[in-house]
């Protein structure tokens, strides 16, 4: 048909088309039908990515019906592509090669986190190539062997089931097929055979022919078994098995029907039960050798009383053959005064209990000899009492033994007796609950009580209060099992006094072992000895103070000295009518007062922290101000050279602490120099690195130095590291207080600075403060602009002024005058008083404290507060009078001002003082 159709289309004519299209429909219905309905699962995959193209009946049943055409199958069988189906597709897309799987598994999940359906798929992936031999599909084909694969796994598993069993059990089993000639059993044949079969006959027998391996088989086993095989009744039977030389109990029964002739049989190796059984009677028979051979008496009376068994050495203790006394009455073989003594021991032993006693059993020469004897209860099966063994041991040489050993120990006690009673230590035994048990006589000596009144109390009694809680404690410790060593506590004399005990105790067996020996004279000797310790450094302190006050004076002196040398130059210059140079001295002197000052409230706050008032400094006119008072301190033996960098840095320091700093450095250099020399002042800016920092243990940055170098005896390395220590000095006592350089190191560290000491011993010595830049200017005031500063008194106000020093009236009533308040001088309190009750005008008093004339300052202004209550005063002071001030507790309108004080400060505060309301 078709070379008629492509030889002449034209002829093809609309009834052969149609009935082609028809045929062509019915086939591909009929193929349409066939892929539907085929029981195989079928799917054709498209493209790389695999996307269904078409999926059969039995495919959509194994997805559980999903919608898949058109879409990949990593998209919609993600259970597949998490079980690595999609990577296998991938690969045989890659490699062209089909992909065969036999019994599968496939856990379909149609819904994520649904229910799992197990499935076993027998598929193939087969690759689809175009005409070019690319792959551009697969094409799926299989079944679901789910249960034909379950039910194979179920079956192996069985078996394997019964094979374990079978192959593990001790009990060899075997199955034989008997051969007959007649009703004759001749041969048979292992048909199986377990592993424990196969150990017990020491052969691997399976499959072969009893003929083959065991020729010579009694004829015992073929009857046997054959009359199993034939009636079908079951064997049991216990048989030697000579050709494997083994003992067995056997099992048989038929297995099957008559004709199959097969017999299952069990066998156990029972050749040990039988060898142990042959060995008891055997065991009874050496038994009775090694008995006769012991030299103890054993034998065996029934509950009857009744000899059942001797061993030999009856004959030796009775002098009766053992045999003769087997089947004998005990009472009848020991005569009956034995008997009696015997008679309640072996009641007990019929009663079940093992029994042990001594007696004196003489020998038959007549030597005595002591006897240990043993009765051990029998028990029948049934539990009760059938008789009982006798075991008797001559144990006289043992006693001898024994006999000594206690002598011994008796000896040994009695030697701890005499160290007990003669130890100096005490030793005493306690129990927990706080009783002495025993004590040594050493506690009556030491304590002065006796023995049985220590124990009469508990021993917390004669502990000292103070001491009670201490000894609970070490008490608790022992009950915990803890010992004590060198605890100390003290215990009551009996004469009132008290006793230092220390302890070393142990805890044994619930008692307190306890050596304590009497310390008190250790005791006394440490406290002694702490006094005289304590004593030696107060006269150290002392000493310490001494040298304090000393340097300070030797400090002051030399302030002193500046001071009146100022004024004396000032005379001069007066004398003279150099009215101009008088200012100068004038501030040498102020600064110096100053300074003293300082001193003076560091003398009284020597114990305390400085506290530093730092300013912004320029330190280049600190040194011009003090360069007079130090020229006139050192002396003209000595030359100093002050220089000064032009342009130094500013720092923020306490000016009058730098000052005090300065003079002390220069007084050092001064005391180095004893024959003269020169001093060298120098200030200079420096930028510390990271290096220099280091070096000089301080942090990187500026500072400006300010250096102190004298060409005087120096320093050994070994002097330079001791210099800063407080107190430490080498001048001779009321020269040197050791305080000047730690100061200076105090003030520099307190600071942000440092100090550094260069010396050489013979070469002289410099000595460096370095102090932080300040970044800022620095203060340029002085007293003289700040006294200015303080306004000026009101119109006709009058102050008095009472003190018996002239000197200090003088400066108080020019400082008034300055001020513009017009001054009334009293030299004592009777005078200051009258002006008081006179009617001038006086706005306020100023008093001395400590005054002549009767009254003291605090006493005068009460009395005149009696005309006057709204008087106002100030108390001046050289030191605090506490206690008459009131401890400082002044009524209104009073107050204090210690002296030394500046002038300003005391203009302030007369100013306030006035203004304020009472
Ligand atoms: P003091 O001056 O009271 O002895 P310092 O603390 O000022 O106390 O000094 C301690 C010691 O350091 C001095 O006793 C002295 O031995 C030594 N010393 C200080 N400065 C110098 C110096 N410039 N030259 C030599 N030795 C010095
Ligand atoms: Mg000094």
């Amino acid at each position: 048909m078709q070379a008629s159709h492509r030889s002449d289309p034209t002829t093809l004519t609309r009834d052969k088309l149609e009935a082609e299209v028809r045929q062509l429909r019915a086939q591909s219905a009929s193929l349409a039908q066939m892929f539907e309905q085929a029981p195989s699962f079928i799917a054709l995959l498209t493209g790389p990515e695999h996307r269904f193209a078409l999926t059969n009946a039995a495919y959509q049943q194994a997805i559980d019906h999903r919608d898949v055409v058109g879409s990949t199958v990593a998209e919609v069988l993600p259970d597949a592509a998490a079980q690595g189906y999609v990577d296998l597709l991938d690969q045989v897309f890659r490699s062209g090669k089909a992909h065969r799987a036999t019994a599968a598994r496939f856990d379909v999940q149609a819904v994520p986190g649904g229910p799992v359906n197990e499935r076993y798929l027998d598929f193939v992936y087969q690759p689809i190539t175009d005409a070019h031999g690319t792959v551009s599909g697969i094409f799926v084909e299989g079944h679901d062997v789910t249960e034909r694969t379950l039910a194979e796994v179920a079956l192996r598993e069985n078996e394997a089931r019964y094979r374990t069993l079978f192959e593990s059990i001790e009990v060899g089993f075997c199955i034989v097929e008997m051969r007959f000639e007649g009703e004759r059993a001749v041969d048979y044949r292992i048909v199986e055979a377990n592993p424990a079969f196969v150990r017990q006959t020491g052969a691997d027998v399976a499959g072969r022919w009893v003929s083959e391996f065991a020729p010579n088989l009694e004829r015992h086993w073929f009857d046997t078994y054959g009359h199993v095989a034939l009636t079908g009744e079951p064997a049991h039977f216990e048989h030697y098995a000579e050709v494997f030389g083994r003992w067995f109990d056997v099992r048989a029964l038929r297995t099957g029907d008559a004709s199959a002739r097969r017999v299952a049989i069990f066998f156990s190796d029972i050749t040990e039960r039988r060898t142990v059984e042959k060995r008891a009677e055997a065991g009874e028979r050496e038994l009775r050798l090694i008995t006769d051979a012991l030299p103890v008496l054993i034998s065996f009376i029934g509950d009857d009383h009744v000899y059942r068994f001797a061993n030999r050495a009856y004959d030796d203790w009775f002098s009766i053959p053992a045999e003769a006394v087997v089947g004998r009455d005990v009472r009848d073989l020991l005569g009956p005064e034995a008997y009696a003594a015997r008679r309640p021991y072996i009641d007990r032993a019929l009663a079940g209990k093992t029994v042990t006693f001594e007696l004196d059993w003489p020998r038959r020469d007549g030597e005595p000899r002591i006897a240990e004897i043993r009765y051990l209860p029998r028990r029948a099966t049934d539990r009760t009492v059938d008789g009982f063994h006798v075991f008797v041991h001559d144990i006289t040489a043992r006693k001898r033994t024994e006999v000594d050993l206690s002598r011994q120990v008796a000896a040994r006690t009695a030697e701890r007796d005499q160290v007990w009673k003669a130890s100096s230590d005490l030793l005493c035994v306690a129990n927990l609950d706080g009783y002495f048990v025993s004590l040594n006589p050493a506690w009556p000596r030491t304590l002065g009580w006796t023995e049985e009144e220590m124990k009469a109390r508990p021993f917390l009694d004669f502990v000292h209060p103070d001491d009670i809680e201490a000894t609970l404690a070490a008490a608790a410790g022992l009950s915990r099992g803890e010992a004590q060593f060198t605890f100390e506590n003290r215990y009551r004399h009996k004469d009132g006094s008290h006793v230092w005990l220390s302890w070393n105790a142990v805890p044994s067996d619930g008692l307190i072992y306890a050596t304590v020996r009497d310390v008190t004279r250790v005791k006394h000797q440490a406290e002694a000895l702490a006094k005289t310790e304590e004593a030696l450094r107060q006269s150290q302190k002392m000493e310490a103070v001494g040298q304090l006050t000393g340097g300070l004076a030797h400090d002051f002196n030399n302030l002193l000295a500046g001071i009146s040398g100022s004024l004396e130059l000032m005379q001069t210059r007066m004398a003279q009518g150099r009215l101009t140079d008088i200012d100068r001295y004038m501030t040498v002197a102020q600064g110096a007062a100053k300074r003293a000052a300082a001193l003076t409230h560091r003398l009284l706050a020597f114990s305390r922290r400085q506290t530093l008032d730092p300013k912004p400094t320029n330190v280049n006119r600190l040194v011009t101000d003090m360069e007079e008072l130090i020229r006139r301190t050192v002396g003209p033996a000595i030359h100093l050279e002050v220089v000064g960098l032009a342009g130094i840095w500013p720092a923020l320091i306490d000016p009058g602490q730098l000052e005090n700093a300065l003079l002390n450095l220069c007084i050092n250099a001064r005391d180095a120099m004893p024959d003269g020399g020169r001093i060298t002042i120098e200030t200079a800016n420096r930028w510390m690195d990271d290096a220099g920092a280091t070096q000089h243990d301080m942090p990187p940055g500026q500072y400006l130095s300010l250096c102190v170098t004298d060409t005087g005896v120096g320093m050994s390395a070994d002097l330079m590291t001791k210099v800063f220590e407080p107190f430490f000095t080498t001048k001779p006592l009321g020269e040197g207080t050791g305080l000047g350089l730690s100061m200076v190191y105090g003030f520099a560290r307190q600071s942000g600075g440092q100090v550094r000491i260069y010396s050489e011993v013979g070469e002289g010595t410099t000595v460096c403060l370095y102090l932080p830049r300040h970044y800022g200017a620095a203060d340029e005031d002085d007293v003289t602009r700040r006294l200015a500063e303080v306004g000026r008194a009101g119109q006709g106000e009058t102050v008095l002024i009472v003190d018996d020093e002239p000197s200090v009236r003088m400066l108080v009533t020019e400082v008034l005058e300055d001020l513009g308040y017009t001054a009334i001088e009293a030299a004592d309190s009777v005078s200051g008083l009258k002006v008081l009750q006179s009617d001038v005008r006086i706005d306020l008093l100023v008093t001395d404290v400590g005054l002549p004339g009767g009254m003291n300052g605090r006493q005068m202004a009460d009395a005149a507060r009696e005309r006057r209550p709204d008087l106002k005063v100030l108390f001046i002071t050289g030191y605090a009078e506490n206690a008459v001030l009131g401890n400082g507790h002044l009524r209104p309108g009073m107050q204090v001002l210690t002296k030394p004080f500046v002038l300003e400060a005391l203009a302030t505060r007369i100013k306030d003082l006035i203004a304020a309301p009472i």
